[in-house]
């Protein structure tokens, strides 16, 4: 017996007390497994809606198990089956630097600040944004919540992801000399306008799966197949989104290949296991990734290997690969989720 035959053995087995998401970006063996499939934040809405499972199996980075943690009832346990699989970008801000950079920021622009943080950060920066009146951001409502940043008249400071946050922040009509940046590094601020003229400052964390992606890809991919439309996820940087005939969320790239015509053309950037799910999927479009090596290992640490050791430990009553976030963090973490939430 295979372990996906025994994984789905213990799926039976467990009934409604198990639920198993996953992430897009897992590979095609883990999503058969999945009861649901989605981006970050619906495969935590869906945790948070379902009250009939008592584990829940997240296949996905930790960012992501935190965060289904923070908005499930205590008595459900949500387990990560590469239970060290993180997110490089998430790792780029902690709570001290963010203290750190709230203190540089207010002492040298002499502003007030609301902090707006990606979901694709640790469960510490979410709750130090739900501290200091912030909120949570996605890639499918950067927009809507950016521009409830905008109205608050204060200096955003967008955390981690600097693309994410240039990128929105441009659409919204900020032009580009008034983006600061903050090095958590050097602990510093670099901005060319005056300090009264600053209007986002953008934390220097990038996704390093998204960021590598380069003009010249688009370029070759254009001069290869001239009538594709060349559609990108927004975490990658400025002159590619500008390069690029679209970006948008997990979601949108999906919709746009589900929606576009028979014998359209697409070249995507965006995660390897997603443009090759689509290109098995939309047999009647031609799909190609716009860099083959758009590959994030930490999503690909889950395996049929790991998640059926999972569901073993949980029928045996061991619970070592739970993800528990601490209490305290938590309560701060739901508001900046609740207050995105409110708004989208
Ligand atoms: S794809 Fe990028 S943002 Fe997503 S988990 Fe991997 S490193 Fe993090």
């Amino acid at each position: 017996m295979t372990d996906l035959d025994r994984i789905f053995e213990i799926k039976k087995e467990m009934g409604e007390e198990l639920l198993i998401l996953a992430h897009h970006y897992q590979s095609d063996d883990i999503i058969k497994t999945a009861d649901f499939v989605g981006d970050s934040l619906k495969l935590a809405q869906y945790a948070q809606q379902n009250k009939s499972a008592k584990y829940i199996v997240f296949c996905g980075v930790y960012f992501m198990s935190e965060t289904a943690d923070i908005l499930t009832e205590d008595w459900q346990k949500v387990l990560q089956p590469a239970i060290t699989a993180g997110c490089p970008m998430a790792d780029m801000a902690d709570k001290e630097q963010a203290e750190k950079a709230w203190e540089v920021i207010t002492e040298e622009l002499g502003c007030d600040i609301v902090p707006i943080t990606y979901v694709n950060s640790k469960a510490e920066i979410k709750a130090f944004c739900g501290r200091h009146g912030g909120t949570t951001v996605t890639s499918g409502n950067a927009v809507k919540v950016v521009d409830w940043g905008i109205k608050q008249n204060k200096v955003i400071l967008f955390l981690p992801d600097r693309n994410l946050g240039r990128n929105t922040a441009y659409d919204l009509g900020i032009p580009l000399e008034n983006m600061a940046e903050y090095d958590p590094k050097t602990e510093s601020l670099e901005y060319s306008c005056g300090k009264d003229d600053v209007k986002i400052v953008l934390w220097k964390g990038y996704c390093h799966v998204h960021h590598k992606i380069t003009v010249k890809h688009i370029e070759d991919a254009r001069r290869i197949h001239p009538d594709a439309q060349v559609i990108v996820h927004p975490e990658c940087q400025f002159e590619i989104a500008q390069a690029a005939d679209g970006k948008g969320s997990t979601e949108y790239l999906i919709n746009q290949v589900k929606n576009g015509e028979k014998g359209s053309k697409w070249i995507i950037g965006t995660e390897h296991n997603l443009v090759k799910r689509l290109k098995d999927t939309y047999t009647d479009k031609e799909i190609y990734i716009l860099d083959t090596s758009s590959v994030c290992t930490n999503m690909n640490r889950t395996n049929p290997q790991n998640l059926l050791e999972t569901l073993e430990d949980i029928q045996k009553g061991n619970f070592e690969k739970q993800v528990k976030v601490d209490k305290a963090v938590a309560e701060d973490a739901l508001k900046s989720l609740e207050t995105m939430l409110s708004l989208v």
